[in-house]
């Protein structure tokens, strides 16, 4: 699939849409995802145009995966989410439900969040 620019984690990435930030640095985004599914729920952007997890991890510079997933690890290090524990999903595509075509990962945690998937 070929990477649309006017996605919405696009347009928070260039500033035109509002996010509650969480974290920033020159590889990620994190902000809060606008209808969480636990008390914590965090959405990490990489900042590059990549349209999914197979694309990212195929096409991304090495240092930007790697800046990628270290900002991960620094936001649910942040929020104080490893002593209890935390989920992260990535949705790549249609059965996974993949709403936004730019990759990102969910972060999750605050409460006991249950079997991994829904019935
Ligand atoms: P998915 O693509 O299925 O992995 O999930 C996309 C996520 O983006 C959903 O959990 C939405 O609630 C979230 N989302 C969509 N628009 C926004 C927005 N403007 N700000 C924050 N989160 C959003």
């Amino acid at each position: 699939m070929e990477y649309d620019p006017n996605n919405i984690f696009a347009k928070i990435l260039r500033g035109e849409i509002p996010c509650r930030k969480i974290y920033e640095d020159e590889h990620a985004l994190a902000f809060e995802d606008i209808a969480p599914a636990a008390p914590v729920h965090v959405l990490v952007v990489p900042k590059g145009e990549f349209v999914s997890f197979d694309d990212f991890t195929a096409h991304a510079p090495a240092s930007l995966q790697l800046g990628f997933f270290s900002a991960m690890r620094k936001v649910a290090q942040q929020l104080h989410l490893p002593q209890n524990g935390y989920r992260i999903i990535g949705n790549h595509g249609a059965d996974a439900g993949q709403l936004v075509p730019h990759f990102h990962m969910h972060i999750l945690g605050g409460k006991p969040l249950g079997g991994l998937l829904a019935k």
